[in-house]
């Protein structure tokens, strides 16, 4: 028997809702998320999006944010600039690690907060302003979620106050050169990055925006070149998912990136755009209900990228 879509999700939703994790403390503002929050979405690639849960619920973007400032800099600077700042392989660190290539001080890959810095440096040039820079950020991702994103002024502001750790590694990419600018002002950007508001449908449509080759469904907007996408889903289907990169890779199958606000997309080329939302994180870092409802979807619709068709 056929289900409608809707139906099949909030199915999904009620199978998946256990209550393992712990919501993100380091970000004062985090910790007050309401733990119980549960939200799908996903976008085909005719524009259509389905969704269920809390599907309202705006939550910040996080980590998220990554892979499409990844592909701004990338469509802003050409691969060879970007490349010569940034790796791409897998660093099996935690995100926040000091992880940096011996020889040439770059950041192993984007995905890491230390070569998310320098990606959100990359954007718009070494002598473009803080407030320009952070412009271009909020703009293309609106782009790619085709509506105007914005800032929760008290996630940033709370973030700010416990940056320490992000604003050495700020300074030590800049010791190496990697990135221009001032330490401090670039870190200020990235946290006001992290902070862009997002809801599941939000994400789906941003995810289905990369696995479309860069076109966005509903908008039909070329936010950037298709190349730029095989590059950044590449990232994501590697480094994507923290230390549990290979796990999400065998057991999901699909190119995603999580935050620590909860938030997990997944970007099956050419298929589906899917967000999930559920602020418990499980012990590394990812939304733990959010890795169940993508394993279940990837299971019942036969998504997992090593599957014969
Ligand atoms: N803004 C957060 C940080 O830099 C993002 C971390 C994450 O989502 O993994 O610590």
């Amino acid at each position: 028997m056929k289900v409608p879509v809707d139906d099949y999700l909030q199915q999904v939703l009620g199978e998946c809702a256990g209550d393992e994790g712990e919501v993100a403390d380091y970000i004062p503002e985090l910790a007050a998320a309401d733990p119980d929050r549960l939200a799908v979405a996903l976008c085909v690639a005719d524009g259509t999006v389905y969704a269920a849960g809390d599907a309202d619920v705006r939550f910040s973007i996080q980590s998220i944010s990554k892979p499409f400032v990844y592909a701004l800099a990338l469509a802003d600077r050409g691969q060879e600039a970007v490349l010569d700042r940034v790796g791409v392989e897998p660093s099996g660190d935690a995100f926040n690690e000091i992880s940096l290539e011996e020889d040439t001080g770059r950041p192993r890959n984007p995905m890491i907060n230390v070569g998310a810095i320098t990606t959100h440096a990359l954007v718009g040039g070494d002598e473009c302003s803080e407030q320009d820079r952070c412009e271009q950020v909020r703009a293309g991702l609106s782009a790619f979620a085709g509506r105007e994103l914005s800032v929760d002024e008290a996630v940033f502001a709370s973030e700010m106050e416990t940056a320490d750790r992000n604003l050495a590694l700020a300074h030590l990419v800049r010791s190496h050169d990697i990135i221009a600018g001032n330490a401090h002002e670039t870190v200020r950007g990235y946290v006001r990055q992290c902070a862009l508001l997002v809801d599941v449908r939000d994400l789906a449509v941003m995810a289905m925006t990369l696995a479309a080759a860069g076109r966005n469904p509903l908008t039909g907007e070329q936010v950037v070149p298709e190349a730029v996408c095989r590059q950044v889903l590449s990232v994501m289907a590697t480094c994507g998912m923290y230390d549990a990169a290979g796990d999400w890779l065998t057991n999901v199958g699909i190119p995603a990136k999580s935050g620590v606000a909860g938030g997990i997309i997944g970007a099956l080329p050419g298929q589906v755009g899917i967000g999930t939302f559920s602020p418990r994180l499980d012990r590394f870092g990812n939304s733990a209900r959010g890795v169940n409802v993508c394993e279940r979807l990837s299971n019942d619709m036969g998504l997992h990228l090593m599957s014969a068709p």
